[in-house]
């Protein structure tokens, strides 16, 4: 579904990206893992066609989106999440979530809403956010902002959802719930790229690992074979694998 092939950035002489190469499959749910500062939002960005890349190619379905538009991305049925999502201004919860917005208000007039409203009370009663669906989305806590980000890119239906720390802030409870309703949605066809450092949570949803390190990828593989990677428990799990 989706294919990077030597994809490159950098900012000024900071290589943060060098000629990386990794796909996701429908219906497939990936980690992007790495250390802080590891290029992995950068990843995102210019997947997702917020940052040109400086070289490479990237298609999605066999199309080439190399530095095509975020919006027009879009349109291709890759909606994607912030690390630290920003809410629309004047918009309640509930409005946010039927615009689709997938927590980025430029795109929400792009999206259509929805009609028939089932699964957008089944959303929010899923996000815990029932209570608070009335509410402007600019007053959401941090960690309700970022439920709030994934529950919208879901419902906007899109073919690949790229995540950036979805559970970052959010309450252990709800992690493992999101992991359910994240693979419901894998079961229904959408593939997943997920940014998160909670290896529990990466170990319960994911297939497949990528690990980003100074600019590389230093493995491409099943989460439980990261242990038996040197470099990627050098570079990256460290003290986490201490018994
Ligand atoms: P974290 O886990 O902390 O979120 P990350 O892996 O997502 O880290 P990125 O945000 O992709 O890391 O940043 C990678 C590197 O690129 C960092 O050194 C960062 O300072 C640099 N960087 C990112 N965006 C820019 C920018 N717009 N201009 C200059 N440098 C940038
Ligand atoms: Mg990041």
């Amino acid at each position: 579904l989706l294919e990077l092939k030597d994809v490159s950035k950098a900012f000024g002489a900071h290589k943060v990206l060098d000629r990386i190469s990794f796909g996701v499959s429908a219906g497939e749910i990936v980690g992007l893992l790495g250390p802080n500062g590891s290029g992995k939002s950068t990843a995102l960005n210019v997947i997702s066609g917020f940052l040109p890349s400086d070289g490479g190619e990237i298609r999605l379905q066999g199309d080439n989106i190399t530095n095509v538009s975020a919006q027009r991305i879009t349109g291709h049925g890759l909606v994607r999440t912030f690390q630290l999502p920003s809410m629309p201004h004047r918009m309640t919860v509930r409005e946010v979530l039927q615009a689709g917005a997938s927590g980025n208000a430029s795109l929400a007039s792009m999206l259509k809403p929805f009609r028939f409203d089932d699964e957008l009370d089944e959303l929010l009663e899923s996000f815990r956010l029932t209570h608070v669906a009335d509410l402007p989305a600019s007053a959401l806590s941090g960690g309700q902002k970022k439920l709030l980000s994934v529950a919208t890119a879901l419902r906007s239906k899109p073919k690949l959802l790229c995540l950036d720390e979805p559970t970052a802030g959010v309450h252990p409870n709800l992690r493992s719930d999101m992991v359910t309703i994240l693979k419901r949605y894998r079961d229904k066809g959408v593939a997943i790229l997920v940014v998160e450092h909670d290896m529990l949570f990466i170990r319960e949803l994911c297939s497949r690992c990528v690990v980003l390190d100074r600019g590389e990828i230093i493995a491409d593989c099943a989460p439980r074979e990261l242990e038996d990677n040197a470099r990627v428990v050098e570079a990256y799990l460290g003290k986490a694998v201490e018994k």
